[in-house]
């Protein structure tokens, strides 16, 4: 993306910045440490030169300073040979300090360039995330507005709409409506599980308590589908958030439902393990096949079986905010399938760490 490009050229520039002020500023120390110093050392070999026998030395001395009377003392208006070691030694530290800084601007330059590459990329993976689900988002309201549309139009259009037919087409509109607030109901429960969780109070909850109002919800879809359920519920007590605790378990248990057949049996178990509190859903339904199961925790993703064999209705977002939930307890969720056999979904939430 163009706006992450220049974000990193800019970024890249203010690392150079940085560290060329250091740099420089520690070459003008050390360039003037240099200097002082060689004139130190010259200035100390003045004071040890001691004058061959016969040699005048007056004839030696051209700087008038008594201190330092019989050596030339490199200045700019004695340019004696001397200054000219001097000027020699200065300007190959300045050309070594040139090089060293140069060397510097490089390494840095393309060593900030990379480092701006490493710290963006994972803002600019999250921006594109949050772009796909708006698409993703946007796309699945759009399905239902439009049958609800097309719909409304039509019966406008019609001029001999009898009350049987408007009543009917009520009900269709109804059911779209009803579609599109289940969908913006999972879109605001995953923004909220997925903030940073401070919004939430945790008390202390039994576990098996939540496994039983949950089944008691779900009673007419069960005794619709004439679902068996097997509960093996023993009392596990952790701190956690109820509601959402009571989310995670519905979404597991409306997909048992969900994906079973008719007739079919489904167990839920509540247990501790270890420091572990454990909740197990597990049906005998239409399974998820191997190539889906890393995919079905992501937002909007639905196993194509579900799609073309079975018309079952969802937006492939319940598990994402189940995964989100566990994850807002730091716990987590897996899940065991075989096409054709069943699924069991465990979650996994420490008791002590809440
Ligand atoms: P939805 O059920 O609304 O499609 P989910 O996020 O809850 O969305 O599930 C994602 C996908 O995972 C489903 O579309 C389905 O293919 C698969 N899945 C989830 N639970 C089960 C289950 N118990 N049995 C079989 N497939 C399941």
């Amino acid at each position: 993306m163009e706006i992450f490009k220049s974000a990193r050229i800019k970024l890249t520039a203010w690392y150079l910045v940085v560290i060329m002020v250091i740099s420089l500023f520690f070459s003008v120390l050390a360039y003037n440490g240099f200097l002082s110093e060689f004139r130190r050392g010259l200035r100390i070999q003045a004071f040890r030169y001691v004058p061959r026998a016969g040699q005048n030395v007056d004839d030696t001395n051209s700087n008038p300073s008594p201190l330092f009377g019989m050596f030339n003392i490199p200045s700019d208006d004695n340019p004696t040979i001397e200054t000219q070691i001097f000027n020699e030694a200065r300007s190959r530290v300045l050309i070594a300090l040139g090089i060293i800084n140069g060397t510097i601007l490089v390494i840095s330059g393309l060593g900030g360039y990379f480092l701006a590459g490493r710290t963006l990329t994972p803002i600019e993976e999250m921006v594109d995330e949050q772009k796909r689900f708006v698409a993703d988002a946007s796309h699945e309201l759009r399905t239902p507005l439009t049958a609800l549309k097309t719909e409304i139009e039509v019966a406008l259009l019609d001029k001999n709409l009898k009350l049987d037919d408007a009543k009917g087409l009520l009900k269709s509109n109804l059911e779209e409506a009803n579609k599109m607030q289940g969908l913006s109901n999972y879109l605001l429960s995953l923004s909220r599980y997925q903030n940073d969780g401070t919004q939430f109070s945790f008390d202390k909850i039994d576990l098996s308590k939540i496994a039983e109002k949950v089944i008691e919800k779900l009673k007419a879809l069960t005794t619709t589908k004439k679902i068996n359920i097997i509960k093996e519920l023993k009392k596990v007590e952790l701190k956690a958030n109820e509601s959402s605790m009571d989310e995670l378990v519905s979404i597991l248990i409306d997909n048992a439902i969900k994906y079973s057949d008719k007739g079919g049996k489904i167990i839920i178990k509540t247990k501790k393990e270890g420091k572990d509190a454990i909740i197990e859903v597990q049906d005998f339904g239409i399974g998820i096949k191997s190539g889906d199961i890393p995919y079905i925790f992501n937002r909007f993703y639905r196993a194509d079986i579900s799609r073309t064999k079975t018309k079952v209705d969802g937006f492939g977002l319940g598990l994402s905010i189940a995964k989100s939930i566990a994850e807002l307890h730091n716990g987590g969720i897996t899940v065991s399938s075989k096409p054709g056999e069943g699924s069991k979904f465990t979650v996994v939430l420490p008791i002590k760490k809440v």
